[in-house]
């Protein structure tokens, strides 16, 4: 099935009777009729619901639906983005292993792998992704368990060359995780360019309404954790906690997602609620409807911007002069993302002042939703990091993040009109 029908069609398959739409199982326990088959549940010898901080069915047809837009072989929903993130990276390092991140990550995902990891004692070096491959070599040790970076970074804007990436963290044994927010499943498939893991914060397009915070973890089944006994141990040698399996053996290419399910759901609960997950598939059902607007309005705003005198920059890899339009179009032929950073020639205090005069646009805290925002993040998201670090992740003093929605273009257009003046 093309996209735009995994979209519609996907997750929840009715049988006869059936509530068409996906019913929420807004249940936190599940009944078994023999003492012997609740046991083999939670030995891992039978699979089954028996109680939602680990797993739920509403959220396991969401993630299905995920995992078949991104060419996955596994998914699992997590109670946001963030935690995605963190599960993503959790399950396959421990104290003492190192973490190889581009520079231009998410905030949150910044401070997540360099400060609270850090403090478990997980390691992370931060590379320019934009790198040559000789200074992205040396970012490497002996205890890399992973390479981490965007597809679309939030909110640089920089795009990633992901084949380079799955190159330089297969070299080094390690796999690629993608964070695809900002590209979704529709422009992009980072799984087909070499990345293993991908993960999303569904809160941004594909909830797309900015209804519900969650995030998903989608694994390709690519990556040979057991050709790597003694980097993978969690996935390779026994897991004491579940009797002695060894989830490469027992599970194969589901190992990766059955342990972050059966070990870190079980110890963390970072589970979305049923409901969340509800409310995301709606959200999916329109995901490639929602996209193509989002990318044509942003084209145009972003080609407005660029001619008004008072803009003195605008970043949008849709732009056929921007630095990353070819990677763009390599990556993403159909489109990137609603997004796009720009800046006033009298600099922070006009982008302040300006965002004080937005009828239509919002300032708030979101992007990727079908209503049009502004963030000014020296000033909101990324106010922790200091100026050095800000210029490092790509986010100049003067950035404004404009989150282009669904309306008509016009109109987001003529307030932005009034509002630069
Ligand atoms: C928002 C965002 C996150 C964090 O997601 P939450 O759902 O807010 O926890 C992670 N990565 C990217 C690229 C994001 O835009």
């Amino acid at each position: 099935m093309e996209k735009d029908t995994i979209c519609v069609q996907s997750g929840w398959k009715p049988a006869n009777g059936q509530p068409r739409l996906m019913p929420i199982v807004q249940s936190t326990t599940f009944k078994y009729d023999s003492s012997e088959q609740m046991g083999r549940l939670f030995d891992l010898e039978d699979s089954g619901y028996f109680y939602t901080r680990l797993q739920n069915p509403t959220n396991d047809m969401a993630a299905q639906k995920i995992c078949e837009l991104e060419g996955g072989y596994a998914a699992m929903l997590t109670s946001s983005g963030q935690a995605a993130n963190y599960y993503a990276v959790f399950n396959i390092c421990e104290a003492g292993d190192h973490v190889v991140m581009s520079s231009t990550v998410y905030g949150g995902t910044f401070n997540l792998l360099t400060c609270t990891m850090k403090k478990m004692g997980i390691e992370c070096t931060v590379v320019d992704p934009d790198a040559p491959q000789e200074e992205l070599e040396k970012a490497f040790q002996k205890n890399t368990k992973c390479v981490f970076a965007e597809t679309i970074a939030n909110p640089a804007l920089v795009v990633l060359d992901i084949e380079k990436f799955a190159n330089l963290a297969h070299m080094h044994c390690c796999p690629l995780i993608v964070d695809n927010t900002f590209a979704t499943p529709i422009n992009c498939n980072p799984i087909n360019w070499g990345a293993d893991i991908v993960t999303h914060s569904t809160t941004k397009y594909m909830d797309g309404h900015g209804a519900a915070v969650g995030g998903c973890i989608v694994d390709s089944g690519n990556f040979d954790w057991a050709a790597y006994p003694d980097r993978y141990p969690g996935l390779c040698t026994p897991d004491q906690s579940y009797h002695g399996i060894i989830y490469t053996e027992k599970f194969g290419k589901g190992a990766y997602i059955t342990k972050a399910t059966s070990q870190l759901m079980r110890d963390l609960g970072s589970i979305q609620a049923p409901m969340h997950a509800f409310l995301l598939n709606l959200g999916l059902e329109t995901l490639a409807l929602r996209m193509e607007r989002h990318c044509s309005n942003a084209l145009k705003a972003a080609q407005y911007l660029k001619g008004h005198e008072k803009v003195a920059w605008v970043e949008y890899p849709g732009l056929p002069d921007n630095r990353y339009y070819e990677l763009a179009q390599k990556y993403m032929p159909k489109g990137t993302c609603g997004v796009i950073a720009f800046g006033l020639k009298d600099g922070r205090a006009a982008a302040g002042e300006m965002m004080d005069k937005l009828k239509l646009a919002v300032i708030a805290t979101h992007v990727a939703d079908s209503k049009t925002c502004m963030l000014h993040p020296a000033s909101h998201t990324h106010r922790q990091m200091s100026d050095e670090q800000l210029v490092e992740a790509g986010v100049a003093p003067d950035l404004i993040r404009l989150s282009v929605g669904i309306e008509n273009p016009n109109d987001i257009i003529a307030d932005l009109e009034q509002a630069i003046g």
